[in-house]
């Protein structure tokens, strides 16, 4: 894929691909994962595809980042019990596979314990 191509999460901003959008600003979209890894895994991600990973987003733009926090506790609360795990692969090595900065929640059902992938082990 050559730099110029618009990402995986840049096209479904466009709606050129389909997914479960949960919540839309006019800066940060959420989606629920394709792959889901937890009972709530959903898909936080910035619009601007100009930050490949967390690393260049809080250098560039914390506001943007806290709004992506505030967004991911708001969709805990609506879609758990308030409680999550935010993930931000950063570089291939640590399983990133989509270079468009993107926060990954993750959580329990309502009432239940988040198990998977625990690193509290
Ligand atoms: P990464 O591995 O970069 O941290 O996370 C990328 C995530 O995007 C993966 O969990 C993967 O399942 C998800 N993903 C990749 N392509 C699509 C897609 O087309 N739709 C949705 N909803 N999720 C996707």
């Amino acid at each position: 894929m050559s730099s110029t191509e618009p990402t995986v999460f840049t096209r479904i901003i466009a709606r050129e691909i389909p997914a479960d959008v949960v919540f839309e600003s006019d800066t940060v979209i959420a989606f629920r994962d394709i792959a889901p890894k937890a009972p709530v895994h959903l898909l936080v991600v910035p619009k601007t595809e100009a930050y490949a990973n967390v690393a260049e987003l809080a250098a560039a733009d914390p506001a943007l980042l806290a709004d992506v926090v505030a967004v991911a506790q708001s969709l805990a609360d609506a879609h758990t019990d308030g409680e999550f795990r935010l993930v931000f692969n950063t570089g291939a090595s640590a399983g990133q596979t989509v270079f468009h900065v993107h926060a990954h929640v993750m959580g329990a059902e309502t009432g239940g314990t988040l198990t998977e992938g625990s690193l509290a082990e």
